[in-house]
């Protein structure tokens, strides 16, 4: 996808807004982006909500410009130039009943306040006009965002009740914002933690990942297992006792991860003798990677916290790995930078890349033109060559074929 730029996505958001004013209709921007800019965050991307059905929508800006995958639940999506990005336009709407406690069996076409009202929580219920730059608010959300409080618009218990994904997002939205969670809806949530495995694997995944990867992940780990939602989610790591806990928290602030590979370790690491990363992984649909490389991290963290006991060769082949970064970085954050065993592995990884990680003195086709027929041998072969390299006691490519021949010998 061709790169937004944020004051361009802005500005067609706005002329949106202009071109169905223009054209008798109500419009303005509503949900995330208006919490979004009155937090001085500048949004991901920006929503219209608008009197004008599915059909107007689609006339106005023209069928080549639209597309109509949304519109049986009134959204329209308008086309804009690469650098502005779509633009979700929705028509005013409240859902008629919710029976399977995710989506609406029905949307019905209405006014702003009632589709302020069918949104989840006050502080996503606000609406703005960016003509007259003023933010129009049916629920109190503005009163809530300035006391930094997440709080379900009607009935807590129906609202979650309807939707169980957004126990999910209120979780998420208190640890990001680092508000609260108002105490009746915190305590439907708790009411109906259990309920959130009606919840498709795909939507809680991407939740999980969005709370891990961001800066306040400790606050919302903790948030999940004081609304109880970590039992029915992560049911082995909710288990692990006090001390155990209070560490992950305690690491899953400290370190600084680029992906969501080593929060996941480090929630995942009190319960590792309970749980495989591949189990809970393919059960939250984490990428390949993100799994993998998690599970390399558990694997070879006690590598690291030992480092100056294992055999140069094995200690090499962790150091020279991608990962070698996080994982030092894990290691240090349950142990301190000051442990032995880590501060002789930072002193190895600092290390010029020729000495830390030579090129091998030979490799199969060394050992096919040395008379050898390839075949499965050659790798614990080429291996075990690897191993006197880096341990010194062969330095040249003779001494490699030698060590070949009494190997095979
Ligand atoms: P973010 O984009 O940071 O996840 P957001 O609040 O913008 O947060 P979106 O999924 O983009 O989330 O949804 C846009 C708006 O649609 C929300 O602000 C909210 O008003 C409404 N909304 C989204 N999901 C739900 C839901 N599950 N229940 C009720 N309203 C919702
Ligand atoms: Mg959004």
């Amino acid at each position: 996808m061709a790169k937004l730029d944020p004051a361009q996505q802005r500005e067609f958001a706005l002329e949106i807004v202009q071109t169905l004013r223009r054209n008798g209709h109500e419009a303005l921007w509503a949900g995330g982006c208006v919490r979004d800019h009155l937090l001085g965050i500048v949004p991901q991307d920006y929503d219209v909500a608008t009197s004008a059905t599915p059909d107007e929508i689609r006339t106005l800006f023209g069928p080549r410009k639209t597309l109509t995958i949304g519109a049986a639940f009134g959204v329209v999506t308008v086309l804009g130039r690469k650098s502005s990005g779509p633009i979700e336009v929705a028509t005013f709407r409240s859902d008629a009943q919710y029976s399977d406690g995710r989506h609406p069996d029905q949307v019905i076409f209405t006014s702003a306040e009632e589709d302020a009202r069918r949104r989840d929580f006050t502080i996503n219920g606000l609406f703005y006009d960016p003509v007259s730059e003023q933010v129009i608010d049916y629920v109190q959300g503005q009163a809530d965002l300035a006391a930094g409080v997440i709080r379900a618009i009607g009935q807590p218990a129906e609202r979650i009740h309807e939707d169980k994904l957004r126990m999910l997002r209120a979780v998420r939205f208190t640890a990001t914002f680092d508000f609260q969670i108002e105490p009746s809806t915190l305590q439907a949530i708790q009411n109906s933690a259990h309920g959130i495995t009606q919840v498709s694997a795909e939507r809680i995944g991407m939740e999980m990942r969005r709370m891990l990867i961001d800066r306040n992940r400790a606050r919302a780990v903790e948030l999940l297992r004081q609304t109880e939602l970590l039992k029915p989610l992560l049911p082995e790591v909710a288990g692990v006792d006090d001390l155990a806990w209070q560490q992950t928290l305690q690491v899953l602030a400290q370190i600084k991860p680029s992906d969501l590979s080593l929060p996941l370790a480090v929630l995942l690491h009190p319960a590792r003798d309970r749980l495989t990363v591949q189990t809970v992984g393919r059960r939250m649909r984490w990428t390949n990677k993100e799994i993998t490389r998690a599970e390399w991290l558990l694997e070879k963290i006690p590598d690291v916290q030992t480092s100056q006991t294992l055999p140069w060769p094995h200690l090499q082949r962790v150091l020279i790995h991608e990962g070698a970064g996080d994982l030092i970085a894990m290691a240090e954050a349950y142990a301190g930078k000051f442990n032995p065993n880590l501060v002789s592995c930072r002193k190895y990884l600092a290390m010029p890349p020729e000495v830390l990680n030579p090129t091998p003195l030979v490799n199969g086709a060394d050992l096919i033109a040395h008379g050898l027929t390839p075949g499965p041998e050659f790798a614990p072969l080429l291996e075990q060559v690897r191993d006197a390299q880096l341990e010194g006691t062969i330095t040249t490519c003779q001494e490699a074929l030698d060590l070949v021949d009494r190997l095979q010998g």
